[in-house]
Parts: C-alpha cells; sequence; structure tokens
C-alpha cells in the first residue's frame, strides 16, 4: 500500500503525480507560513504542478471533503469517551481540525486533484522529460 511508487504513496508525499519522485513542495516549509509554496516543475520529470492559472481551485472541495472527514472522525472519538459533548467543545474540535491540519490537507488535496489529471508514466529517467 505504502511502496515507494504507490499511488497512495505518492499522494502522501506531496509526490509529482507523473514520475512519483520530485517533490510537489519544498522541503521542510509544511508548518512555516510558506507551506503553499510549491516547485512550479517537478525536478526529476519536468512536468509543471500548475499547468494554468486557478489550477487548483477545485482542490478547496478536496479539501473540503477531507476536513469533513477528519472531523467526523474526531467526533466520533469524542462520543466515544465524554457523555456530554457540549457545543463550544465541537467548535474547539473543528478548530483545531481545521487549523492544526490545514498544512497537511492542503496539500494532500493538491496532491489529489493534480493526480486526477496527470497519470504515472514511470521512473524520472525512463520518461521523456518536459520542458
Ligand atoms: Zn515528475
Amino acid at each position: 500500500m505504502s511502496q515507494p511508487n504507490s499511488l497512495i504513496y505518492s499522494i502522501l508525499n506531496t509526490k509529482c503525480p507523473r514520475c512519483r519522485e520530485g517533490n510537489m513542495f519544498p522541503k521542510g516549509t509544511l508548518y512555516t507560513t510558506k507551506f503553499a509554496d510549491m516547485h512550479s516543475n517537478c525536478s526529476s520529470c519536468g512536468q509543471s504542478l500548475e499547468p494554468e492559472p486557478g489550477y487548483y481551485f477545485g482542490a478547496m472541495y478536496v479539501s473540503f471533503g477531507i476536513n469533513v472527514g477528519v472531523f467526523l472522525v474526531a467526533m466520533v472519538v469524542l462520543y466515544q469517551f465524554l457523555e456530554d459533548v457540549s457545543t463550544t467543545m465541537m467548535l474547539g474540535v473543528l478548530l483545531f481540525v481545521i487549523v492544526g491540519f490545514l498544512p497537511i490537507i492542503f496539500r494532500i488535496s493538491r496532491a489529489m486533484w493534480i493526480s486526477i489529471f496527470v497519470h504515472y508514466e514511470g521512473p524520472g529517467n525512463e520518461i521523456p522529460k518536459k520542458a
């Protein structure tokens, strides 16, 4: 499931969808103000990582779906361990999920979005490099 070139692995590690080797985001910027900065092209195969302006608009829907999923899991866990769950507690969990996981969910939803349109072609040294 998490072999170095599986689809799941490449999405969770935000790798280029075409070669699954190059990183979509610069290293060490996940929990910094630069978490949204992306490489413009894959360093390994040259695939454009932002083919057109506004390309990742649709990734917001993916991100929303992931947020709802994470929130529901958090709610189930909360109800499992507490008898009374107040509105304040729910809002706290919601805030924690949305803010705490923002950079991770942001990146994974972009990786999922581009994976819908750009398909795996092979290792970077075996496929033609794009300009
Ligand atoms: Zn690539």
